[in-house]
């Protein structure tokens, strides 16, 4: 190991180091995670990695974005694990904060993005983006970052970060890092850890859809196409909650299948445990 983990779990200690970096003119990039870490959180800190001197990596489970109790609470947790991924993947800094080391002195804000905040996980996840947001606008106030990267595999979350940062943090710059998969498809997830082996074979049959239905250009109306794969979903045990194709840039609805900047979007149940993905329309 070239270099010790260095990890903080006070904004007055991390800010320390950051700010030793920043006078040296070292730049540093910044990986906002939940922990209980996994091969796609790995890739983001190696993309990280090739454009910054400094990783930092934070893991807080924040409690303001789960809308559900049972969700939070279930929530896989492995500190020790972690650490030692991030010591074997060379990452430089760990930002393990509690809660009230986050938000103190908080400002709150009445976050409002517009239509792309209410839709999709907006609509089903009451409170949970305005969670999201407060955490990642503390956190870039506490770090000051240069780089954030974060992963197409939370698409919406990350249209709005950008938006965030292109508002409040302006001297960070944002990356959109791509969705890693498990070989059969399924988008890498903390979550997946909780699926039993039937519920995980069942999941399987989400990228087979998803993928699909990207790639086929048959003369079929949306509507109708959206519903076949809610049916094939349906029939493999998925429960969807929503499967719909939108424009990439604005996350409005599409009336027609394009394949110019359309973007298919899933949330669903396989069990108890609720998935999300998103592919790009070929
Ligand atoms: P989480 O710990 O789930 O909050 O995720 C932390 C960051 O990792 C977010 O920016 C996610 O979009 C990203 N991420 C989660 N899963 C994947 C994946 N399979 N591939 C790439 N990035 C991911």
């Amino acid at each position: 190991m070239a270099h010790p983990l260095r990890i903080f779990k006070k904004n007055f200690d991390v800010r320390e180091a950051l700010n030793a970096d920043r006078d040296r003119g070292v730049s540093v990039g910044f990986v906002p995670t939940m922990g209980a870490l996994h091969e796609g959180h790995l890739h983001l800190i190696r993309q990280a990695k090739e454009s910054c001197e400094r990783v930092l990596v934070s893991i807080f489970v924040n409690p303001r974005q789960f809308n559900n109790a049972d969700d939070l609470n279930r929530y896989p947790r492995n500190l020790e694990g972690d650490i030692k991924k991030l010591e074997d993947c060379g990452c430089h800094y760990l930002f393990a904060p509690d809660e009230q080391e986050v938000y103190q002195d908080e400002v709150k804000h009445n976050w409002n993005f517009g239509e792309g905040q209410r839709v999709m996980e907006g609509l089903f996840r009451p409170g949970h983006f305005e969670g999201m947001l407060s955490v990642v606008h503390q956190l870039l106030n506490i770090l000051q970052p240069h780089h954030l990267f974060m992963g197409e595999k939370d698409f919406q979350q990350a249209w709005l970060v950008q938006r965030l940062v292109s508002r409040f943090h302006t001297a960070t710059r944002f990356h959109l890092i791509n969705t890693v998969r498990e070989s059969d498809g399924l988008a890498m997830s903390s979550r997946n850890r909780l699926l039993t082996p039937t519920e995980r074979q069942i999941a399987s049959a989400l990228p087979n859809v998803l993928f699909s239905l990207s790639e086929k250009t048959v003369n079929v109306p949306k509507n109708e196409r959206l519903q076949m794969a809610i049916e094939q979903l349906t029939n493999a045990g998925i429960r969807p909650e929503y499967l719909e194709i939108r424009n990439e840039v604005s996350l409005n609805t599409l009336d027609q299948w394009s394949s110019d900047g359309g973007r298919i979007f899933f949330a669903g149940f396989v069990g108890e445990i609720r998935l999300i993905d998103n592919v790009r329309v070929q």
